[in-house]
C-alpha cells in the first residue's frame, strides 16, 4: 500500500517540486542522485574515486521521442567521456548508457539510429580511455540491446552489457556472453515483467542469479555483480575463489547511496566495487524508485515529505 502511494508520487509533479525545494528533503534527494550538472556527478565520482571506488555514471535525462532529440542526448553523452578524461578520471569513472535514450527502434534509413548514436559516444568513450556499459531496459528490448552490444563489441570489446536474473531466458544468454569474453553487469532485474517471461518470486530470482553468477565466473569475460544482497555477495566471493578468478577478474557494482558502508567493507577486503551514480535533470521517478524498494526508505521518504527529519 505504501510502496503504491509511493510510486504514485513519482508521477506527481507538485510532490517533485515540493522534495526539490523543501530543506529537509534535500539530504534525501543528495543521498541518492549526485546532482543535475555533469560537474555534480564528477565532483560526487571523484570523492568516490579518492575513496578507493570504481563509478559508473548514469546521466538521467529527458524522455527520447525523436531523432533529433536522440543527436542531441548522444553528443551531451560524447562531451560527459571528454569531461571524464579532462577531470582525470578516466581510469576509474565509465558511463552507464541506456540505448532508449538514444532513440532505440527509430530508424535512420536502414539502420537502428540508437546503434550509430551508442558506436559514437562509445568511439569517445574510447578516445578518452575509458569504457561504457549498456544498461538493460524491459524484456521487450532484450533482444535488440543485447543484438546492439554485439555489434558494438566487434569495434569496441571492452562494451559491457547487462543481463537480468529475473528473465527466464538469461541463462542461456550468460552461457552466449561468458563465451564471447565479455563484461557482463548481472543484476536481479528493475522492471515489471509478466511471469511469461520472467520468474515472479523472488527466491526463483535468486537461485537463477546463481546459476547465471556460477556460468559467469567459470567463463571468459568480466563478471560485474550489481547487488545489495548480502547472501548474493558472498556466494560471488566464494565464487570467484573456486573458479580461480583473481580481485581484478571480477567486481562488484552497488547503486549510490545504497549501502555505503558495505561498498567500503568489500573495498577494504580488497575488492573492486564499482558505484553507480546517476545525476542530471530527470532524477524524480529514479529517486521515487529507490525508496520504493524498502520499507525503511519509504518511512524516510514519507517522513520527509511531512517536513520532519
Ligand atoms: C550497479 C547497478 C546497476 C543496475 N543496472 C540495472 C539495469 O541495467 N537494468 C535493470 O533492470 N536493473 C538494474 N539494476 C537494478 C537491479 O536490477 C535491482 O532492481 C536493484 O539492484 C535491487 O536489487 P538487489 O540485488 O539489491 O536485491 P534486493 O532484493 O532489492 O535487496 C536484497 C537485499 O539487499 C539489501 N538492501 C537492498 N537495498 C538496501 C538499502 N537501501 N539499504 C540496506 N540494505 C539494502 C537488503 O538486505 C535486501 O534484503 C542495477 C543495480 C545496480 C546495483
Amino acid at each position: 500500500m505504501l510502496r503504491r502511494l509511493v510510486l504514485a508520487a513519482a508521477q506527481n509533479r507538485s510532490i517533485e517540486r515540493a522534495l526539490t525545494h523543501a530543506a529537509p528533503t534535500r539530504a534525501v534527494v543528495d543521498r541518492f542522485v549526485a546532482g543535475r550538472t555533469v560537474d555534480d556527478a564528477l565532483r560526487v565520482a571523484g570523492n568516490l574515486v579518492a575513496d578507493g571506488l570504481l563509478v559508473s555514471l548514469d546521466r538521467l535525462g529527458e524522455q527520447v521521442h525523436d531523432a533529433d532529440q536522440a543527436r542531441v542526448t548522444a553528443q551531451a553523452y560524447r562531451e560527459l567521456a571528454q569531461a571524464i578524461a579532462a577531470a582525470g578520471l578516466a581510469s576509474s569513472v565509465e558511463i552507464s548508457l541506456k540505448l532508449s535514450s538514444l532513440g532505440q527502434g527509430l530508424s535512420d534509413g536502414d539502420h537502428d539510429l540508437s546503434v550509430e548514436l551508442a558506436r559514437e559516444v562509445c568511439a569517445a568513450a574510447k578516445e578518452a580511455g575509458t569504457t561504457v556499459t549498456v544498461d538493460m531496459e524491459d524484456h521487450t528490448t532484450t533482444d535488440a540491446t543485447l543484438a546492439a552490444v554485439s555489434t558494438l563489441r566487434a569495434d569496441f570489446p571492452d562494451v559491457g552489457c547487462v543481463i537480468q536474473a529475473y528473465l527466464r531466458r538469461s541463462l542461456q544468454d550468460c552461457r552466449t556472453l561468458a563465451e564471447a569474453g565479455a563484461r557482463v553487469r548481472l543484476c536481479k532485474g528493475a522492471y515489471r515483467e509478466p511471469a511469461s517471461v520472467a520468474f515472479t518470486d523472488r527466491h526463483e530470482v535468486d537461485r537463477n542469479f546463481v546459476r547465471c553468477l556460477r556460468v559467469l565466473m567459470r567463463g571468459n569475460g568480466y563478471p560485474m555483480v550489481a547487488t545489495h544482497d548480502p547472501r548474493l555477495i558472498a556466494i560471488a566471493s566464494v565464487m570467484a575463489v573456486q573458479a580461480g578468478r583473481a580481485k581484478d577478474r571480477y567486481e562488484f557494482q552497488m547503486l549510490y547511496g545504497v549501502r555505503p558502508d558495505e561498498q567500503r567493507r568489500l573495498r577494504a577486503r580488497g575488492e573492486r566495487v564499482r558505484v553507480y551514480v546517476p545525476y542530471g535533470s530527470e532524477w524524480y521517478p529514479y529517486l521515487v524508485r529507490r525508496l520504493a524498494e524498502r520499507p525503511a526508505n519509504m518511512l524516510f521518504f514519507a517522513r520527509a515529505l511531512g517536513g520532519r527529519k
